[in-house]
């Protein structure tokens, strides 16, 4: 099956909704989102909208992602820690941002989702990404510190580990707030305070582990 003419719809969509990044709209072209659905969703792959992976969970909306993206400011070399790994198309995604002078670390709470992730990963030849299963409302101290770390599940406040393991100048993004809506905050560390930014409302499937939401 060929999905060049969806993926430029959708590369289209973006550009349309606001999307300017040139370099976040080609991750979009390059990496495969129908490796990454389930197969019966193939054809569904390039639509704009989020789809379930198993275990309850998401491959969020294509829009979104792009949001978080471009707010993460992803250069080349840049050391990045995701929080849910999900399908792995983020990190995929992110992967080809940073290059292979990069580094991502992705925590992913269900291990099964992690195994499926780390294989699509690998087939794919991205070697600089490591699947850990951990908590990663928790962090992934041992490779601290990130130049940028992303949170792809819904946070009730903004996991204070995360903020810790963030570099000088760093940027972290993630959805924060309640069950059913959260903001997206964009937070650079700049000289010891946080600089702090409202991207919109989105909703996302909730953090699991230490930092879950309220209702
Ligand atoms: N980035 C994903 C979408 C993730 S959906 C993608 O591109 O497909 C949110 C994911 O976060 C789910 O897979 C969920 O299992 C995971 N998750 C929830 N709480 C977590 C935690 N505390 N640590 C790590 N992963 C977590």
């Amino acid at each position: 099956m060929d999905f060049d003419d969806a993926k430029e719809r959708l590369i289209t969509e973006l550009r349309l909704e606001g999307i300017k990044d040139e370099k976040v709209l080609e991750a979009f072209s390059k990496i495969p989102r129908h490796l990454f659905v389930p197969e019966e969703m193939v054809n569904e792959a390039y639509l704009n909208i989020a789809l379930p992976v198993g275990h309850g969970q998401t491959i969020s909306q294509p829009y979104t992602i792009a949001v978080m993206l471009e707010a993460l400011e992803l250069k080349g070399e840049d050391k990045v820690l995701e929080v849910g790994t999900g399908s792995g198309y983020n990190a995929a995604l992110i992967s080809y941002l940073i290059g292979r002078k990069g580094k991502l670390f992705t925590t992913e709470i269900v291990p099964e989702l992690a195994e499926q992730s780390r294989k699509k990963l690998a087939g794919l030849g991205l070697k600089n990404v490591k699947v850990v299963i951990a908590d990663g409302s928790l962090g992934y101290a041992k490779e601290r510190p990130y130049d940028a770390v992303i949170v792809t599940a819904a946070c009730r406040e903004v996991p204070p580990h995360l903020l810790k393991q963030l570099k000088s100048n760093g940027i972290l993004v993630a959805p924060v707030g309640r069950l059913y809506e959260q903001e997206m905050l964009k937070i650079r560390k700049v000289k010891g305070k946080l600089d702090v930014k409202n991207l919109g409302f989105f909703v996302f499937v909730p953090l699991k582990g230490a930092f879950e939401p309220v209702t």
